[in-house]
């Protein structure tokens, strides 16, 4: 469902480029570009690889800032598996973007999400716990990924993700999301049923997950 007729009331785009340098990482060089949105704060960084243009869809990951998981290597998520195996989808492409948004745990903050993994210790599925400390299952918004993609000079963008409510959320935040293209790696197997939570809850599109 594309979303134009809302992009008339849509606030304006209010991020600043605040500095870029060269990344050297294990999955090649890329350039790291850092925003800041002007009236929140909120601060996004960007990875980006060759430069994409406004005529050729580019392949873009929005990858949501998870410290346990893209740090610490918790096995709980795949957070920090889809990261690198979307630098590395990039680097062979020669051309992407990934936005890494500060936005912990589905958006509800650091903290509470230790707090959700303390209610998940005693049983509780991931979206049972939000619920229980009074979040909603999901409460990240992408208008300042919009707003990102945007000043990256991206037009349409391929999305690598299995999650049909992020092409929703772009899509409302007036992105053009011409194709999704699957990321799914080995999980680790305590992550087993937490991907099937997401499924079954959150819609997530996981073919291998029973292979
Ligand atoms: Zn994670």
């Amino acid at each position: 469902m594309r979303s134009e007729d809302t992009s008339i009331t849509r606030k304006p785009n209010k991020i600043e480029r605040i500095a870029e340098a060269n990344l050297p990482t294990e999955f090649g060089t890329f350039r790291i570009v850092g925003f800041r949105h002007i009236d929140t704060g909120e601060e996004i960084a960007a990875l980006l690889k060759g430069e994409p243009t406004s005529d050729v869809p580019v392949l873009v990951r929005i990858h949501s800032q998870c410290l346990t998981g893209d740090v610490f290597h918790s096995m709980k998520c795949d957070c920090g598996r889809q990261l690198q195996q979307a630098m590395d989808q990039i680097e062979q492409e020669g051309c992407g973007a990934i936005i890494y948004q500060l936005q912990e745990g589905r958006g509800i903050g650091l903290m509470n999400k230790i707090r959700a993994y303390a209610l998940q210790d005693q049983g509780m599925d991931t979206v049972e716990a939000n619920l229980t400390l009074g979040f909603e299952a999901d409460m990240r918004d992408y208008e300042t990924c919009a707003a990102v993609i945007k000043q990256l000079g991206i037009g349409a963008v391929r999305l690598l993700s299995n999650n049909p409510d992020k092409i929703e959320g772009l899509r409302a935040a007036g992105v053009d999301v011409v194709e999704r293209v699957s990321i799914e790696v080995e999980p680790h197997q305590p992550a087993i049923g937490y991907l099937k939570t997401k499924r079954e809850k959150l819609g997530h599109l996981l073919e291998n997950l029973d292979a």
